[in-house]
C-alpha cells in the first residue's frame, strides 16, 4: 500500500521533533481498513510460500544483507530516532542502532541452528516435534526505542518464516519505514514486512482484533497491554506476548561503594538513560543505611553534571521528554511528593533549560510519602527515589513492593548475598554489579504486570513467533 493510496481517506500522522516542537513530516495514518487489507495481503504472501518455504539459510542470507545495509545507513537510522523521539544522538549511535543491527544479524544466523525434538516413545511410533512459523504476525511498538524494538521483533519473526505487520508508535514511525525500505533492498519479498504507521486506537486496535493475525507481540504500557489482551480474547484468540512497564529497583548493599565511580556511573545510566523513559529504568534506589549519605551525595552530584540540551549535539546526555503530557505527568508526581514532605536533592521544576521542548532535569528524591506516585507508578521520566534499608530482608521486601517485575540490579561483592538477592527479587532480569539487560543471547521479559507470553532476545524469542507441532509416525 503506497502513501498515495491512503491519502484521500486517512487521518494524518504528524511527526514532531520533541526538542523544537517543529514538524518533521506528515504521513497518512493507517486506518482499520488499511490494516485489514495489509493482513489479507500478508496472508496471500504467506500462502504463496515465497518466504515461509524458502530454505532457512536463504532467509538468513536476506536478513544478513539487511544487517549490512543497516550498517551502511547507521547514521541515517540514528538521526531518525534521535529527531523523532528526542533521544540524544550519542545514545542512538552507540546503543539503539548497533543493538538493532545485532538483533537482525544474530537471528539471521540463529535461524538454522534451532532443532526440533524426538519424543522418547515406545517401539510403535515415532513422535517428531517441530516449531513452525505462525504465518501472519504483528508487532505494536512504543516510541522510546523505535528501531531497536522493531529489530527485536523483526529479527526472530522474519527468521522464523513469518509475514510481519508492524505498527510503530505515533511519534516515531520513520526508522521502521526506513528499515522496511532496506529490507526490500536486501531482497525481502514484497508483503513479508509491512509497516503501518498509525494511531493506537485505530490501527493498533485493528491489529489486535484482526482475525488473520495469528500472533501479536506488544511492547508498551500496561494499560494498552490490557486492552490488547482483551481484543485478542474477543477476536481470534491470537497468541499475545506483552512487554510492558517497570519500576525497577537498584539495590546497594553495605559494601557497594567498593565499586566507586563505576557504581555511580551505572546508577546514572540506569536512572537517566533516554531521560528515564526506559522500561528497565532503575527508578528506585534502595541503599543500605550505612552508606546512604555518601551514595546520595555522589549520585546527586553526578546527576547535576549531566549535560542537558539539543539531542543532535553529541555531548548531550539528556534531551527533552517525548511531549508536554509526559512533562505534566512527571512534574505533577514530583510536586505531589514535595507537598507530601519529600526532599528534592536535585531537579524538580526546571530552571534555565532550553525554552522549547519538554525538558525536565534529572531529579533525585528522598523521603517520598509511602504509596506516593513517585514510589509506585512508572513515571517514565528522569525521576529517582532513594530509600534506605537496614536488613537484607527489608531490601527484598522493598524491592518486591511493586506490581511490576521487569528488571533489578544488585550491588555487592558478597557472592552469597548477590545470589540470594538475585534469586528472590521478582523480576525477569536481575543484573549483579552492573545495570544491564544482558546481551542478545539472554532472554528478556517481564514478570508480574511487566508482561508474559514470550521473551525478546535469545533463541527463546523464536517461541513467540512459532507454533509447536507434533508429527506422529506409526512404526509397527
Ligand atoms: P503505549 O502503550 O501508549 O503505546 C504503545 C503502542 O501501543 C503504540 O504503538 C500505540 O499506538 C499502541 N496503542 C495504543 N492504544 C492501543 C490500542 N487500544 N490497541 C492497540 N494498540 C494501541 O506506550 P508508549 O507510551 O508508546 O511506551 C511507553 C511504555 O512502553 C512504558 O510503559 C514502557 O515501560 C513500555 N516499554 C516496555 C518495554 C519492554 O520491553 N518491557 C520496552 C520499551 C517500552
Amino acid at each position: 500500500m503506497t502513501a498515495n493510496e491512503m491519502l484521500h481517506v486517512n487521518e494524518m500522522l504528524h511527526v514532531v521533533n520533541p526538542a523544537t516542537g517543529e514538524p518533521i513530516t506528515t504521513l497518512p495514518a493507517a486506518s482499520a481498513d488499511d490494516v485489514a487489507k495489509a493482513a489479507e495481503r500478508a496472508r496471500q504472501v504467506c500462502d504463496a510460500g515465497v518466504w515461509s518455504r524458502l530454505h532457512v539459510r536463504e532467509r538468513g542470507a536476506v536478513l544478513l544483507r539487511l544487517a549490512d545495509l543497516m550498517e551502511r545507513d547507521a547514521e541515517i537510522l540514528a538521526r531518525l530516532d534521535s529527531e523523532d523521539a528526542g533521544k540524544p544522538i550519542t545514545e542512538c549511535r552507540t546503543g539503539d542502532v548497533p543493538g538493532a543491527i545485532e538483533s537482525i544479524r544474530w537471528f539471521a544466523e540463529a535461524a538454522d541452528k534451532v532443532f526440533g525434538r524426538l519424543a522418547p516413545s515406545g517401539p510403535d511410533g515415532l513422535g517428531l516435534m517441530s516449531r513452525e512459523p505462525v504465518g501472519v504476525v504483528a508487532a505494536i511498538l512504543p516510541w522510546n526505542y523505535p528501531l531497536a524494538m522493531t529489530a527485536w521483533k523483526a529479527g526472530p519473526a522474519l527468521a522464523a518464516g513469518n509475514c510481519l505487520l508492524v505498527k510503530p508508535a505515533e511519534a516515531t514511525p520513520r526508522s521502521a519505514l526506513h528499515l522496511a525500505a532496506l529490507a526490500a533492498e536486501a531482497g525481502l519479498p514484497d508483503g513479508v514486512l509491512t509497516i503501518l504507521p498509525g494511531y493506537g486506537r485505530e490501527a493498533g486496535a485493528a491489529l489486535a482484533r484482526d482475525p488473520l493475525v495469528g500472533a501479536l507481540s506488544f511492547t508498551g504500557s500496561t494499560a494498552t497491554g490490557r486492552r490488547i489482551l482483551k481484543a485478542a480474547a474477543e477476536s481470534n484468540f491470537k497468541r499475545v506476548s506483552l512487554e510492558m512497564g517497570g519500576k525497577s529497583p537498584q539495590v546497594l548493599m553495605a559494601d557497594a561503594l567498593c565499586y566507586g565511580d563505576e557504581l555511580i556511573d551505572n546508577m546514572i545510566e540506569a536512572a537517566f538513560l533516554t531521560m528515564g523513559q526506559n522500561c528497565t529504568a532503575g527508578s528506585r534506589v534502595l541503599v543500605h543505611h550505612s552508606i546512604a549519605e555518601e551514595v546520595l551525595e555522589r549520585f546527586t552530584a553526578a546527576a547535576k553534571e549531566l549535560v542537558i540540551g539539543d539531542p543532535a549535539d553529541p555531548r548531550t546526555r539528556m534531551g527533552p521528554l517525548i511531549n508536554h503530557a509526559a512533562f505534566e505527568r512527571v512534574a505533577g508526581a514530583v510536586e505531589a511528593a514535595r507537598a507530601g514532605g519529600a526532599r528534592i536533592h536535585t531537579g524538580g521544576l526546571p530552571h534555565g533549560l532550553p525554552a522549547r521542548g519538554a525538558y525536565y532535569p534529572p531529579t533525585v528524591i528522598t523521603g517520598a510519602p509511602e504509596g506516593s506516585d513517585v514510589l509506585t507508578r512508572e513515571l517514565f521520566g528522569p525521576v529517582v527515589t532513594v530509600e534506605t534499608f537496614i536488613s537484607e530482608d527489608e531490601a527484598v521486601r522493598r524491592a518486591n513492593a511493586t506490581e511490576y517485575g521487569l528488571a533489578a540490579s544488585v550491588w555487592t561483592r558478597d557472592l552469597d548475598a548477590a545470589l540470594r538477592l538475585a534469586r528472590v527479587i521478582e523480576a525477569g532480569v536481575v543484573s549483579v554489579n552492573a545495570y544491564s539487560e544482558g546481551d542478545i543471547t539472554t532472554p528478556f521479559g517481564g514478570w508480574k504486570q511487566s508482561g508474559f507470553g514470550g521473551v525478546e532476545k535469545s533463541t527463546n524469542a523464536f517461541d513467540q513467533w512459532t507454533r509447536e507441532k507434533t508429527v506422529w509416525i506409526r512404526t509397527r
